[in-house]
């Protein structure tokens, strides 16, 4: 058990005087989950310690970069070593093309990368390309897909959007969102409607390459395949938002997976080993309406920033096949464990997957789209959250997220793990509808 959490509960009131909320992205405040939020001091491998000194079992995972763990050996020397020669220079460097050729060597149909220092940003870059390149102003989105808190994709958002049940955020303003087109996932018909009801006004379908904002909703066999012949077939781009897939589920990400290439990409995450660095690629011919050669403005003081770009590089270099491996099994294993615990307690559930991307639903039927994933008895994950991070388990504050594993799991993490689930399933069950 925990030991108490007064200093996170100072640090938090503290923080709320000089932070909004407290923190510096929204579900990090816990509001879905009632609580403390836990002020982390360290991580190492599978673990990190809050600054009243407990250790908890990370299932977080920074959400979704730290897949080999924390302060991996190879990836902090690298991040120190490239400190020691300097923070920033703004002028080109080495490490930024191998990095990216890192990306291209991975993701077949990426031909040219461009890094950025988030994947908000890479999104937003992503989208003015594609309208600067078709010349059209319509963007097709998911209900419950999350691109980052571009003004145009906030529109009926998973992820922190979701837990706070936004149907979209005040400050976007109508001309802003005018252009977006919000469409159920896993629904190729709503698509094949837009298309016809917007003739040559869409510019780009963006989908995350597999949903994992709304929990993990993978997309339906052929949504993918269809997605790109349509969008094809009416003159618009595809972009495969692979921000949480990307580096992840495969080393070449959901494209590992599921060969739908994809006009454009996105990345973030895991290809910075936790430091700020993302990207954005893709066709060479799309790519190369980007400014200096093209007319489509896009530029960063920091993008590409020699400390990020080698952790990012010692990261990938550092997934090797085995890493792969280990995360996929331990996602089957933590969901194995996730359906014991619950079936034996007696709570409807389902532990769902895309690749190793994993969350649990508290509903028997399958989830397919965002009216699934909010019709689920979410009332009962903030007893179940706080039962194993009472144990030392931290899980993600909110229903609408996935659990993240990383590659440094080992067997005294899934004893800790197996003998925490069932405080928490017998938690879910006796949950009450709130009135
Ligand atoms: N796209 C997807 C699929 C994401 O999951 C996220 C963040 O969770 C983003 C974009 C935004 O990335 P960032 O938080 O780095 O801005």
């Amino acid at each position: 058990m925990t030991q108490g959490v007064e200093q996170s509960k100072a640090w938090f009131e503290r923080a709320a005087a000089a932070t909004p909320g407290g923190v510096n992205s929204p579900v990090r405040a816990f509001n879905s989950v009632g609580g403390t939020p836990r002020f982390m001091v360290r991580g190492e491998g599978p673990h990190l310690w809050d600054v009243d000194g407990n250790r908890y079992i990370d299932l977080v995972s920074s959400w979704g970069p730290m897949i080999l763990g924390h302060a991996h050996p190879a990836v902090v020397s690298a991040a120190r070593e490239a400190a020691s020669s300097g923070l920033s220079f703004g002028t080109p460097t080495t490490g930024e093309v191998e990095l990216a050729e890192e990306i291209i060597a991975r993701v077949e149909p990426v031909q040219r990368v461009r890094l950025v220092n988030s994947g908000t940003e890479a999104t937003m870059s992503a989208i003015r390309l594609a309208r600067g390149f078709t010349e059209r102003a319509k963007i097709i989105k998911f209900a419950g897909c999350y691109h980052g808190h571009v003004d145009a994709l906030l529109a009926q958002a998973g992820s922190g959007v979701a837990t706070l049940g936004l149907p979209t955020s005040p400050g976007v303003t109508g001309a802003q969102a005018a252009d977006t087109i919000v469409l159920p996932y896993n629904d190729i018909e709503a698509v094949r409607q837009a298309f016809s009801e917007n003739p040559g006004a869409i510019a780009a379908i963006i989908t995350e390459a597999a949903a994992g904002n709304m929990g993990a909703v993978a997309p339906g066999p052929d949504f993918n395949a269809q997605l790109l012949e349509l969008a094809h077939a009416n003159g618009a781009l595809l972009i495969m938002d692979e921000v949480m897939t990307g580096f992840r589920v495969s080393s070449a990400g959901w494209f590992g997976l599921e060969r739908v290439r994809g006009d454009l990409y996105t990345f973030g995450k895991v290809m910075s080993g936790g430091l700020p660095a993302a990207a954005f690629g893709g066709r060479a011919d799309v790519m190369a309406k980007l400014a200096p050669g093209g007319p489509v403005y896009q530029a960063g003081t920091l993008s590409g920033n020699p400390v990020a770009v080698a952790s990012g590089l010692a990261a990938l270099r550092a997934a090797d096949a085995e890493v792969y491996r280990a995360l996929d099994a331990n996602s089957q294993q933590l969901g194995a464990l996730f359906t014991e615990a619950l079936t034996e307690a007696g709570v409807a559930h389902t532990v769902a997957y895309a690749g190793n991307l994993l969350s649990v639903f508290f509903r028997e039927q399958p989830v397919r789209d965002y009216h699934d994933a909010t019709n689920a008895e979410t009332w009962r994950f903030p007893p179940f959250f706080h039962a194993l991070l009472e144990r030392g388990v931290y899980g993600p504050p909110s229903a609408f997220e996935c659990w993240f594993v990383n590659a440094a799991m080992d067997d005294a993490t899934f004893e800790q793990i197996e003998n925490a689930l069932p405080f928490a399933a017998r938690a879910a069950a006796a949950a009450q509808v709130p009135a």
